[in-house]
């Protein structure tokens, strides 16, 4: 059986002393001195041969504030401070969906009447979710390219009724959908 390999966290001193360690010092001899295991010894002192004495850092723009953001991997972030537009803007679509659901006569109703047609079609959403659970022979299936055509060719056509039509839930099409979505534009943006 082989050692677990335990994960070493250098201080910043032990880095300096593997990073500026003469280049005649064998790694033997200044895992030693440093009384650190020779494995993470050496990995390290390859690392910063390779990389320098620092972290890869990869710079994005932030979507929010359009600023260069900087970050470990080269994932798209958001700087904490725009986080709550971030968010805002999440609300703002999230409510222009619910509008977009129930029709422009929503926005003319009163609050209190607003609030009780979201109720209303919360519920039915969950019910939907139930029905077509119970008939979601594909769940948790790799998503196919025919039912993907088919999630294409029918834009308009309620979730629920794609859903029964091809035995997955009502979230999942849902999801699926805005998946799509989402990766056409990439596309049109390419
Ligand atoms: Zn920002």
């Amino acid at each position: 059986m082989t050692p677990r390999r335990r994960l070493i966290r250098f201080t910043d001193i032990q880095c300096a002393e593997i990073a500026w360690a003469e280049r005649s010092e064998t790694t033997t001899a200044l895992a030693r001195r440093l009384s650190l295991p020779f494995d993470a010894v050496g990995q390290a002192r390859r690392r910063f041969r390779e990389h320098g004495f620092c972290c890869p850092v990869h710079w994005s723009m932030c979507p929010i504030c359009g600023q260069p953001t900087a970050g470990r991997t080269s994932r798209h972030r958001v700087h904490l401070s725009c986080r709550p537009g971030r968010d805002a803007g999440y609300a703002r679509r999230r409510y222009a969906r619910l509008v977009d659901e129930l029709g422009s006569g929503f926005l003319m109703l009163s609050t209190k009447r607003q609030l009780a047609s979201i109720e209303r079609l919360h519920e039915a959403t969950a019910r939907d979710q139930e029905l077509t659970l119970r008939s979601a022979h594909r769940g948790g299936k790799r998503w196919t390219q025919a039912e993907d055509a088919v999630l294409c060719e029918y834009p308009e056509k309620a979730a629920r009724d794609l859903a029964l039509q091809l035995g997955r839930s009502r979230f999942s099409v849902a999801r699926r959908r805005s998946d799509l979505r989402k990766f056409e534009a990439t596309l049109e943006a390419d």
